[in-house]
């Protein structure tokens, strides 16, 4: 399985992410969070987060 981890130190909470790809993220307490790892759109989310603060292994 997939493992997707967001580094709530460096989110800036802007939703890109969850614009992107609302299958794969969702924000909790402003901050954005994995809903689902496996969702096909989280490399695109994860290219797209101004700040890296997705990480993908
Ligand atoms: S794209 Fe990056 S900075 Fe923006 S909400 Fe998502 S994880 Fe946070």
């Amino acid at each position: 399985m997939t493992k997707v981890k967001i580094d709530k130190e460096k989110c800036i909470e802007c939703g890109t992410c969850v614009n992107i790809c609302p299958e794969g993220f969702e924000i909790k307490g402003g901050k954005s969070s994995v809903k689902n790892p496996d969702a096909e759109c989280v490399d695109e989310a994860v290219d797209a987060c101004p700040v890296q603060a997705i990480s993908k292994e």
